[in-house]
């Protein structure tokens, strides 16, 4: 007797089992967007990739950020390595296109989860992780351990059960200089600003400074509950270095650093103008948000996804400052 072909059910039912087989395989394989890791020369050394301008997202794997990294006569120094373990093992294939010299240390701008779950990947290189010691208190407080329950929720497979926390080698407790391959390197603390160890590294040959989330090129910052007075003042700072060359942790690089700092200075601003203004008149947080006037920066991308965030983490943070006064 004839073997009866499986019902219609029956054989969708293995076509999407088998899609989804190959899907998961695909993206175990941690295949990250293939033509976003381009690196960027920006200077005789240094080069950065540029992640999407949204929000960690599956549909751009966690790419949402940038790593920059200098090519010294020696060696290679990594600046923050990307949101996502195939995301830093992508960096480091990249680097590996352009040098095979050792990678000697990853400087972290600050411990955001975009910017250094890609850490593993340096690690095994022998790479040497320095961050800035107001770091510590990111794992000691059980935020870092909430982050990661969470992007391994939005961010499966590229984060996962395996997807280990890498703390520095050496937790930095102000800024310092160093010399490497006949380069002289300058790292400044401006934290807590955006996050409470915010550094940047300076390429003094080159006139490049990477300034980590200091600024967020033309879309709007993530603020949350950060110091937004002592941001401003980072903002300053930095104009003042009039850097040839800034490379930020969210969008493309600047060449002119007043100009493009102006975006992220007059949002910080307006914030806490709008949400101090309401704490002073005790306007409950809803009510004042509803009745403030965003065009301005409604348009500029990320609005959407950041805005409310901020606006509440600026009304918590103005009820405090006007506590303290
Ligand atoms: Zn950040």
């Amino acid at each position: 007797m004839a073997r009866s072909r499986p019902s219609l059910p029956a054989r969708l039912h293995a076509i999407v089992a088998l899609a989804a087989t190959l899907l998961l395989s695909l993206a175990q394989a941690g295949d990250a967007p293939a033509q976003a890791l381009q690196p960027i020369r920006v200077s005789e050394h240094a080069w950065y990739v540029l992640g999407d301008a949204g929000m960690a997202s599956g549909a751009n794997q966690g790419f949402n950020s940038n790593a920059g990294f200098v090519i010294t006569r020696d060696s290679v120094i990594v600046i923050d390595a990307l949101g996502t373990p195939p995301l830093g093992d992508a960096l480091l294939a990249a680097i590996r296109k352009l040098s095979s010299k050792p990678v000697k240390r990853v400087i972290l701008t600050h411990y955001h989860a975009d910017h250094f779950y890609g850490l593993a990947a340096f690690k095994a290189a022998g790479a040497e992780v320095w961050a800035h010691e107001a770091g510590k208190e990111y794992f000691g407080s059980g935020e870092a351990a909430a982050r990661l329950a969470q992007r391994q929720k939005d961010l499966f497979p590229w984060v996962d059960e395996s997807t280990r926390l890498i703390q520095a080698d050496r937790w930095l407790s102000g800024g310092t200089r160093f010399e490497e391959g006949g380069l002289h390197f300058r790292i400044d603390i401006l934290g807590p600003a955006h996050a409470p160890e915010d550094l940047m590294l300076t390429v003094e040959e080159d006139g490049v400074v990477f300034c980590g989330d200091i600024l967020f090129a033309g879309r709007i910052p993530f603020v949350g509950n950060a110091d937004s007075k002592r941001w401003l003042a980072a903002i300053d700072t930095l104009a003042g270095l009039k850097p040839k060359v800034l490379v930020t942790g969210h969008g493309r690089h600047s060449t002119d650093a007043a100009a493009d700092l102006t975006l992220t200075r007059d949002y910080l601003l307006y914030l806490r103008e709008q949400m101090g203004k309401a704490v002073e008149e005790m306007v409950p947080f809803e009510e004042a948000y509803a009745r403030t006037d965003w065009s301005r920066f409604s348009k500029v991308p990320a609005f959407e996804a950041a805005n409310r965030i901020n606006a509440y983490g600026s009304y918590l943070t103005l009820e405090r400052e006007s506590l303290a006064r």
